[in-house]
């Protein structure tokens, strides 16, 4: 137990594509727990297995954290005393451990070949025994290490797995034990000088004075090899950091969230206009709650309110519809100037509008109509599409229901009737359809404006008639209607 050490919490993603789902929930609970706590938050980039973590995930990682709000005290970008905070720069600290635990005996030189030690795997199998290296090279004589060095063979460094088990207290699991004969001898560092994951990830949480490890439950089988690096590094019990492995995220099948039954990457939720906020209040809800059934939590709240006491240790499933629903709530609680700012880069990508002054002033009007009943930002350019466009077309699934003979009446009357409007104004357009259409004709609204709706926006889905009709203008909205009598 970190006996009255400041906290210090990290965010350790090795990015070999973008950011996920999980990676993000885990991140967002490493900061909400320093923010917590007022800890330090470190954001470190483990980045040694150079061919599948590029520089352009690197970066991606930085943008989806800058992004989240997720601010880090100490990493890239922001530097700090404990640097560099990327692993691929650090590469002579793990060598420097890695000849000391040979010097001292924890590890040793194994020179197996991949064959050798596949062939003691399908032994393995065959005796139906755990897998896990077999020991053979622990105590080499000296004349074998010559015999092997002769032949060219280069050596790993392997971690020596004492007889017994660790046990360490799970903030959210409790006590957990990790029996050794499960637990084999591991690769430190390879044939070609690279370090492995569990020396590069242990060193560095020892290095950066981590007092706290908030990290996804597929690590909880690492941290007893984890254990035996801080055992050979000197470190005293009391000084391991804390684990707490949180609940696997699972998809709505019930299998572990993958590409294969849902969307994981956190880049697909921005491009499809997905507020950070809402990301983050939903992500915080995936194993942890505030109390209280409460759904609505803001980055404030997540702060003053997150313990690891309150996270769950079942799994957590992710809910589209919830987060769905939570993106309209964050939508809707937007000021209309960061609605307007949100949604012009959606509009432009769709080229709904290049940005011209007489576009955003349009806009302006347009938005407060449709800030109620968008779920994402994505939505917006096909809505609003109606009053931008230079050359207008009725959409192809919905002109079949304005080219029969009955809709074409209701639409040459909603004509006629509409040309009288003193005052172009969605309740004056309102008041002449309902009265021509609905108490002259007997026509059902749901029939008669559909009809109005195709005819002036294109789509049978649009923001609300009248008001759309407003801002299209008289001379719009009665030309297109004209052109499908
Ligand atoms: N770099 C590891 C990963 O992305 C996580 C490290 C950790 O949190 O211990 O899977």
């Amino acid at each position: 137990m970190p006996s009255n050490r400041p906290v210090r919490v990290r965010f350790a993603p090795s990015p070999t594509g973008d950011l996920h789902v999980g990676n993000i929930r885990t991140a967002l609970f490493d900061w909400a727990y320093a923010r917590h706590t007022g800890g330090k938050f470190i954001f470190r980039i483990e980045d040694t297995d150079r061919e599948r973590v590029t520089d352009e995930y690197i970066q991606a990682a930085i943008d989806t954290l800058k992004w989240l709000g997720l601010t880090w005290d100490e990493g890239p970008e922001v530097g700090g005393p404990n640097g560099p905070y990327l692993q691929s720069q650090r590469l002579d600290i793990y060598a420097k451990w890695a000849a000391k635990f040979l010097a001292d005996g924890f590890a040793y030189h194994c020179y197996c070949s991949s064959e050798e030690l596949e062939a003691v795997r399908e032994a393995q199998r065959k005796a139906n025994v755990a897998p896990g290296y077999n020991g053979h090279c622990r105590e080499l004589s000296a004349d074998q290490i010559a015999a092997y060095v002769a032949e060219g063979r280069k050596p790993v460094v392997r971690m020596r797995m004492p007889d017994g088990s660790t046990t360490f207290t799970d903030l959210i699991r409790g006590e957990v034990t990790f029996d050794h004969n499960f637990v084999p001898d591991f690769v430190l560092v390879r044939a070609d000088g690279s370090p492995l994951y569990t020396l590069a990830v242990a060193v560095d949480d020892v290095m950066m004075q981590v007092t706290h490890v908030l990290r996804g439950e597929d690590l909880l089988s690492s941290t007893p090899r984890q254990i035996r690096v801080y055992q050979a590094m000197g470190v005293k019990e009391d000084e391991y950091p804390l684990f707490a492995h949180l609940p696997f995220v699972m998809g709505q099948d019930n299998a572990k969230l993958s590409k294969r039954n849902g969307e994981v990457s956190i880049a697909w939720y921005r491009e499809r206009g997905f507020l950070p906020e809402a990301i983050c209040n939903y992500l915080a809800l995936l194993g942890w709650s505030p109390g209280e059934d409460r759904e609505d939590v803001t980055m404030e709240e997540l702060t003053q309110l997150f313990t690891v006491e309150r996270v769950h240790s079942s799994p957590a499933r992710f809910d589209m519809k919830k987060l769905e629903a939570i993106n309209g709530d964050k939508i809707r609680a937007l000021t209309p100037e960061s609605f307007l700012e949100k949604s012009l880069p959606f509009l432009t990508d769709a080229k709904v509008i290049s940005g011209s002054a007489d576009e955003i002033d349009l806009l302006k009007k347009a938005l407060p109509i449709i800030q109620e009943r968008v779920a994402t930002l994505a939505e917006i350019p096909a809505m609003l599409k109606f009053l931008f466009v230079a050359h207008f077309e009725v959409e192809a699934d919905s002109l079949p229901k304005v080219n029969d003979p009955e809709s074409k009446k209701l639409l040459s009357v909603a004509f006629d009737r509409l040309q009288n409007v003193s005052e172009w104004s969605h309740d004056g357009i309102e008041a002449v359809l309902r009265t021509a259409l609905i108490e002259e004709m007997g026509l059902k609204p749901r029939i008669a404006f559909s009809a109005v709706r195709i005819a002036v926006t294109g789509s049978h889905i649009s923001p609300p008639l009248f008001e759309s009709m407003e801002l299209l203008g008289r001379e719009k909205s009665l030309a297109r209607i004209q052109a499908l009598i």
